[in-house]
């Protein structure tokens, strides 16, 4: 029934049908489920006399004059002017850019708006303002007016009315007939109210109170729909019998006494728990959060060895071919010295254009190596392993979820360890990351110098250039990143392969520079890259492609062109490449960027060097969902919930999951049959999860 199409609404021919499907809205329950993005109180709207500057409004408004003009002399842009009014006052209103607005601003036109009053030329006036026409029958029009009502954004070739009005009749329809996935046992327990009720007034509340309770139902129901799946995927790994390594030995030994540095605590701590997982009979599936520079890596390549001490055989995964590659070189110099059985231990690194590749394969399945590093190239079918029983992913953001998942069924219940850069709260961690083991370092090496950063203008580059110049001449070595390898005149930001140019004719002719970006072919890219790390180049033009992983301690100083283009995770992470040494290092954010949001991202930069503050700061400015990226998690499930501002529910809802799971795992259970259905429909891959185990 609410799987029905909505083609089949009244109201909804193909064109409409189609500019939903763009939103992700096919059946009639999904468009239960397209929630509003505000809502307007229209019971009572403010009047005219009284609207004072700098606030917000909503007001029924006659049109009394309404005019249209272009302005081309500075830029082209219209501008729609209208002297509104209601039996208290008149303002005027302008709207910009809505050329066709014009046509419908007829006198005596009735309408509703919304928007912030502003003083212009010494007058109040509202810029601007979101604008809904009434028609004529208005006294009547009981979803439009006198009500609280919602404000949707739009699909193509709707109005609000005409969403409302086909929400209105959907649920009208279908309401009485759905099914609620949460019992009523549950819902008394947390106070929650039933689906209908929940769906109707979080689109046509009936007061703020029962909004907000339907509010707080559909967050809940998300939240746990969430975590069933993660809940699930752990309660199967714990039935699952995993491998038995030997944690300690000499390999382990040597390696760690022939590092350069002793380990810290923090370092020491996560190995700790570690090598607890690997030793016992459960399969490992653990999250490694640590900041940029944390030191994972050393950390990654101890489980390696324990692996490989154990008679088995090990895998690294890294997103990109340079990170990849950069492991391989660092680590193999580390096991160079090393003897284990009599021998030396056997790496390869697998990229995407070896020519060698069957050679590879043959030894892996062989077993005459011992681990293989290497990009997704690693979860091409043709690898297979004789006997692996440990995996890293690096960087495993960068991962689809459906990636990830393949590696370890090249072996049988190998442990695995997932490493991310990107921090976030602990209580946070644990109930995103539900299926996994969580781990953090949490401190830096010693002697570390935190990055100064300084937000510069534009008029103000040559001052950075200089800073730059500086490092150069001490010997060490410098990035400046771009957020494009072409330049766009239509956006105004400079590119890198101009950039390149210009820097090494102009103001650097004096030193050598180097150009890196993902159009290189592989093998240019990894000659730029060994040259820079060799010291043969100063400078590196670059764009985002070193964002992860790239480890070079020499390098002191990070100058960011346009930098308000970048996201501020993606910030952190570039300028994670610099002070990953004792040197002080330097990074200077070049932008002129205006809006609030690119205004928050620099400030939270040049305030703090703390991944896990930056973390929540872009979670904050930018919400969960986009934060962690849609292929991570059914987070872009959350239409509404918020696991950051209903962090309690959120916990409530796993625990509901971890407690039902447990007594009730195939959900086949009657009461537990529409919850069934709807995870099936949501997460057709569930069927699955629920044969496991
Ligand atoms: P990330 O956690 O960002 O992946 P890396 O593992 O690349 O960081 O480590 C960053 C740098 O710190 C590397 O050059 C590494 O050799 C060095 N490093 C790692 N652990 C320590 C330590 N305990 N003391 C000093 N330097 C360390
Ligand atoms: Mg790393």
């Amino acid at each position: 029934m609410q799987t029905t199409s909505i083609q089949y609404l009244k109201g909804i021919g193909p064109a409409r049908a189609k500019s939903f499907t763009a939103r992700g809205v096919n059946t009639i329950e999904e468009l239960m489920y397209y929630f509003p993005r505000r809502y307007e109180d229209r019971r009572n709207f403010a009047k005219v006399s009284e609207l004072k500057e700098g606030e917000i409004y909503t007001v029924k408004v006659e049109v009394l004059k309404g005019m249209q003009r272009n302005s081309w002399r500075r830029r082209r842009f219209s501008i729609t002017e209208a002297l509104v009014g209601d039996d208290t006052g008149k303002i005027s209103c302008v709207w910009f850019n809505q050329p066709y607005l014009g046509q419908y601003l007829q006198d005596a036109a009735w309408l509703i708006l919304y928007g912030k009053v502003e003083l212009y030329n010494g007058k109040l006036q509202l810029s601007n303002p979101e604008y809904e026409f009434l028609e004529d029958g208005q006294e009547d029009d009981s979803l439009n007016v006198g009500r609280i009502v919602p404000i949707y954004s739009l699909p193509k070739s709707f109005s609000q009315r005409s969403l409302r009005k086909l929400i209105k009749h959907a649920l009208d329809e279908f309401l009485p007939k759905i099914n609620d996935p949460l019992t009523f046992d549950l819902r008394s327990r947390h106070n929650l109210l039933n689906l209908a009720q929940s769906l109707l007034n979080i689109h046509f509340p009936q007061d703020f109170e029962l909004q907000k309770q339907a509010h707080t139902r559909i967050s809940f129901e998300e939240f746990f729909l969430f975590q069933l799946p993660l809940v699930l995927r752990k309660i199967n790994r714990k039935n699952k019998a995993g491998i038995r390594h030997t944690a300690e030995g000499k390999l382990i030994d040597d390696f760690t006494r022939g590092l350069p540095f002793t380990l810290t605590g923090a370092q020491e701590k996560v190995l700790k728990e570690i090598k607890t997982d690997m030793a016992s009979a459960q399969a490992m599936q653990r999250l490694l959060q640590g900041d940029v520079g944390s030191g994972k890596t050393v950390v990654a390549t101890i489980a390696c060895l324990i692996a490989i001490q154990s008679g088995h055989q090990a895998a690294f995964m890294a997103p990109t071919e340079i990170l990849a590659r950069q492991h391989y070189d660092k680590i193999s110099a580390q096991l160079e010295p090393l003897v284990f059985g009599g021998r030396k231990l056997r790496l390869v690194l697998l990229s995407g254009q070896d020519r060698d590749k069957e050679k590879i394969y043959r030894e892996v399945k062989e077993g005459k190596i011992d681990l293989v590093i290497g990009t997704h190239a690693l979860l091409q079918e043709e690898l297979s392993f004789r006997d692996l029983s440990f995996i890293v992913i690096d960087e495993q953001h960068k991962f689809g979820v459906g990636q990830r998942a393949l590696l370890p069924k090249k072996g049988n219940n190998p442990d695995i360890l997932i490493m991310t850069a990107t921090p976030i709260p602990r209580t946070l961690a644990i109930t995103l990351y539900g299926d996994l083991d969580i781990s953090v370092i949490n401190a830096l090496p010693q002697g570390r110098l935190p990055v100064k950063t300084m937000h510069f203008s534009e008029a103000q580059k040559a001052k950075a250039y200089t800073l730059a110049k500086e490092e150069l001449n001490y010997g060490r070595q410098v990035y400046i990143i771009y957020p494009v390898i072409e330049e766009s005149y239509a956006l105004d930001i400079a590119g890198a392969k101009k950039m390149f140019i210009e820097l090494k004719s102009g103001i650097f002719k004096d030193y050598r520079l180097g150009l890196i970006h993902g159009k290189l072919k592989n093998q240019e890219q990894n000659e730029v890259m060994s040259k820079f790390k060799n010291k043969q180049l100063d400078l590196l033009v670059a764009t985002t492609i070193l964002e992860v992983g790239i480890d070079i301690p020499n390098a002191t100083c990070m100058i960011i062109a346009s930098a308000e283009r970048f996201g501020l995770s993606q910030l952190h992470q570039l300028r994670g490449r610099i002070g990953r040494g004792k040197l002080q290092s330097f990074c200077i954010l070049v932008s002129d960027g205006q809006t609030e949001e690119s205004k928050m991202r620099l400030s939270a930069m040049v305030s703090s060097s703390d991944g896990f503050h930056i973390a929540e700061e872009d979670l904050k400015i930018r919400g969960p969902g986009q934060f962690f990226g849609s292929r991570q998690h059914g987070l872009a499930e959350l239409k509404i919930a918020n696991p950051l501002m209903q962090m309690q529910l959120l916990k409530a809802a796993r625990e509901e999951a971890i407690a039902l799971l447990s007594q009730d795992a195939r959900l086949d259970e009657r009461p537990h049959q529409f919850l069934k259905q709807k995870l099936l429909q949501r997460f057709p891959e569930y069927e699955k999860l629920m044969l496991v185990g």
